[in-house]
């Protein structure tokens, strides 16, 4: 077992559809490593982006964490009842001068290569129909992670002036996640390889705030091939969970554990007590993606025509 220190982890689902053999993968190394730490293991339901949330996927989620015996400590969090401290967030980079109003478009970003080059920074625009977005003087693009040692960023989105409240009034992801991990206390993060770029972001932000920032550790994302991650919009199959053992020695192989053929007898629970006591964050294979097989129904469906 991993030496224990105070230790406050996280799944952070959004519920925008059942989870996918991807989603569990993340759901089932963020549980290991809070549960080797013996550390606290929240769950917290990312539905900001209203518009892109499905009913009944947030309840869907969380059965189905159940039934692969990830049970999670204290109340589910949801990000929609948590406006204030939003609000509360926003206010604060308003009064430290670090955020200013734009009236960009999604079209004027894309013709200029899809980053934001900083138009509207000293324009003085007044509040309105516009965008919030932050004023990034010193990006941080360099940081520990736990799997993949030290990374660089080098995706330009992790310089530019991110988007703290955005144009139709919802407050953004970055400003959320990073409200929402101050003030749960969250102190690891341990999230697919997709988000490597926007840890850069969030880091920006605690530097920012002047707050202690978490650990992090990036595990691979599930990918049918390169650069195509596993999604809903890939056609992501929800996980069985009449297939639980199965899906969680599936699950542990793509970690890097060598699974004993016989796990596949014992309980949900029984696999997951194996698995903290072998959990090694060493073990998790240090790359972006892994390509799992495209023809396997576990995975995905094809779309029907
Ligand atoms: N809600 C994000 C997702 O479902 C995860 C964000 C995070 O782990 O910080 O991709």
């Amino acid at each position: 077992m991993t030496a224990s220190y105070p230790y406050i982890g996280r799944f952070a689902p959004s519920p925008t559809g059942p989870l996918h053999f991807g989603s569990l993968v993340a759901a089932l190394a963020s549980y290991l490593d809070a549960r080797a730490h013996n550390g606290i293991w929240r769950v917290r339901m990312e539905d900001i982006d209203t518009p892109r949330c499905i009913d009944g996927a947030d309840s869907q989620i969380l059965h189905q964490l159940d039934a692969h015996g990830l049970q999670w400590d204290g109340e589910v969090v949801y990000q929609s009842k948590r406006h204030s401290l939003y609000r509360a967030m926003l206010a604060d980079f308003v009064s430290k001068g670090l955020a200013y109003n734009c009236i960009c478009t999604r079209r004027m970003i894309k013709d200029n290569g899809g980053v934001y080059p900083g138009t509207c920074r000293f324009a003085n625009h007044p509040h309105g129909q516009t965008a919030i977005r932050l004023q990034l003087t010193h990006p941080v693009t360099q940081f520990y992670d736990r799997v993949l040692g030290e990374v660089t960023v080098d995706d330009p989105h992790a310089l530019e002036d991110t988007v703290l409240k955005r144009r139709d009034g919802l407050y953004s992801y970055n400003l959320v996640v990073v409200a929402d991990d101050i003030e749960q206390n969250i102190t690891d993060i341990v999230r697919g390889s997709d988000l490597l770029a926007t840890t850069a972001t969030h880091l920006s932000l605690y530097q920012l705030l002047a707050q202690p920032s978490p650990r992090y550790a990036h595990i691979p994302v599930a990918a049918l091939s390169i650069g195509r991650k596993l999604s809903k919009q890939n056609h992501a199959m929800a996980i069985d969970t009449n297939q639980a053992v199965q899906n969680l020695v599936q699950a542990l192989t793509f970690l890097g554990y060598k699974v004993p053929d016989e796990a596949i007898n014992l309980s949900p629970s029984s696999v997951l007590q194996w698995a903290i006591t072998h959990w090694r964050c060493d073990n998790i294979p240090k790359k972006r993606e892994i390509i799992v097989a495209a023809q396997d129904s576990t995975y995905h469906t094809q779309p029907r025509t």
